[in-house]
């Protein structure tokens, strides 16, 4: 099977190094994979920060099974099914009254897209079309599609298919470790960034702005939690400019933060929120566009009014992924796993935080619920990274593999987001083998980077 590999692209990896020493997994169980040589492995990213109950959750099994035999396909050009229905009760029930009306999508990337487009068109049938640019952050990933990658702010992900479309417009990342504009408190950081916004909106033309789209917390930034003074400017912000605020919330949704919303635990309501991943356990592709009355409104009329949304996708709310949906919401109702989702990740940062005084390269230990993030710095003192090439957070995923620990990192930052049902004996367990994964990398980088800096 493994002379296959090289027929086979991996998601952001380079073909030739994933068939030198590919991971092939094979089955799944609770938070455990195993690779089709019998090699186990904590899945210490729950999949792509989706597979929120575990693998093998028999209910969710069952949901598709019975699922698939029933009804598989409803088109959804011409209807929808009861699953649908169901499940956007379920949601609507669990989200303040003023959501009324979700779009379902079956990926987190065609979500973005409905998103932006529902906002342009919201303006242009609210009799403003020149409201079209769209604000995003650097360092942001909100998807690998045309207009999701163009708010995306990472060159790495853009540079290859550049150019894309005009209007879209990004801000610095809101990010209180590395305050780009100072300020002495974390609400004082936060109004700052939010200063510049205000700033880029009158610069750009608030008459042309139609949309800014967030996460409210930044996984792909670095797992960047931003102030909460800057989450509620930016709310008031969009509100005095007529600017549709958009939350991303494909990652953090549906228990992750520990909290059903990021939203919800910020108290900052978009008028616009995406929701993806989480949404069906991480079983299979489910996404939706959720949007408040006054929104859903304009896109309401007779046929002869053209004012529906002019998009869709064939797999988007099928039964099958909805019957899921449900069953993953179900479990989630009663608060349960979200509030383990708040205990194991203070359980994470705490000890993180204790090794932070033996391994000072750990620069910051950050995160809400089970979003954890680490940065490495060369001097906990002035927050300088190590250079990229030295690879510090590649080189820790690569010993946590070794571990049998599964971790995402970049050359600055490793993040541990496990299924959110890990029990704390298991919590201790992943933070064993990232403890000794981080050991390894970061003494001996430590020290070096020690004597460099004594040098010069
Ligand atoms: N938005 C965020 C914040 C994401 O992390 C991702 C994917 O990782 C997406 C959007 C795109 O979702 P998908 O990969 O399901 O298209």
């Amino acid at each position: 099977m493994k002379e296959l590999v090289r027929h086979i692209m991996v998601d952001f990896t380079q073909m030739k190094s994933f068939s030198d020493d590919p991971l092939i997994w094979a089955e799944g169980d609770g938070i455990w994979l195993t690779d089709v040589d019998g090699n186990r492995y904590i899945d210490g990213l729950s999949g792509t920060f989706c597979l929120s109950l575990g693998h093998n959750n028999k209910k969710l099994i069952q949901a598709g099974s019975r699922q698939l035999a029933r009804l598989a396909m409803a088109t959804p050009t011409m209807g929808t099914s009861d699953q649908a229905l169901k499940l956007v009760e379920l949601i609507l029930k669990i989200l303040p009254p003023d959501y009324t009306t979700m779009k379902l999508l079956s990926g987190g990337s065609e979500a973005v897209e409905g998103a932006i487009k529902m906002a342009r068109q919201y303006h242009r049938q609210s009799g403003v079309p020149t409201k079209y640019k769209v604000l995003s952050h650097y360092r942001g990933f909100h998807g690998a599609t045309g207009f999701a990658v163009s708010a995306t702010g990472w060159p790495l992900w853009k540079v290859p298919y550049e150019p894309f479309p005009t209007g879209f417009v990004h801000l610095p990342t809101p990010d209180s470790y590395r305050p780009l504009f100072g300020g002495d408190t974390l609400d004082e950081i936060g109004e700052r960034y939010a200063k510049w916004v205000e700033e880029v909106i009158e610069l750009e033309g608030p008459s042309t702005i139609a949309a800014f789209i967030t996460e409210p917390i930044l996984m792909s930034a670095g797992t960047v939690v931003p102030p909460t003074s800057y989450l509620r400017r930016i709310r008031e912000i969009c509100d005095k400019y007529d600017i549709v605020l958009i939350f991303d919330e494909i990652i953090t949704g549906f228990g992750r933060v520990g909290a059903m919303f990021a939203a919800e635990l910020l108290d900052v309501w978009p008028d616009i929120l995406v929701v993806g991943k989480g949404i069906s356990g991480g079983y299979t592709g489910l996404s939706a566009v959720i949007l408040k009355d006054k929104f859903a409104q304009t896109f309401w009329g007779e046929p002869e009014d053209n004012v529906h949304f002019y998009s869709g996708h064939t797999y988007g709310g099928n039964p099958v992924a909805c019957a899921i949906g449900i069953a993953t919401i179900e479990q989630m109702l009663d608060g349960r796993i979200a509030a383990n989702a708040r205990d194991r990740g203070e359980q994470a940062r705490a000890r993180l935080r204790l090794l932070q005084s033996k391994l000072p390269s750990i620069g910051d230990v950050r995160g809400l619920g089970l979003l954890v993030g680490i940065e490495f710095v060369r001097d906990p003192a002035t927050r300088e990274r190590f250079p990229a090439d030295m690879n510090i957070g590649i080189k820790v995923r690569e010993e946590a593999r070794k571990r049998g620990l599964l971790v995402r990192a970049s050359h600055w930052m490793a993040v541990l987001a496990p299924p959110l049902t890990t029990t704390e004996a298991e919590m201790d367990d992943i933070l064993d083998r990232f403890e000794g994964a981080l050991s390894h990398v970061l003494e001996p980088a430590g020290a070096r980077a020690g004597v460099a800096a004594a040098r010069t």
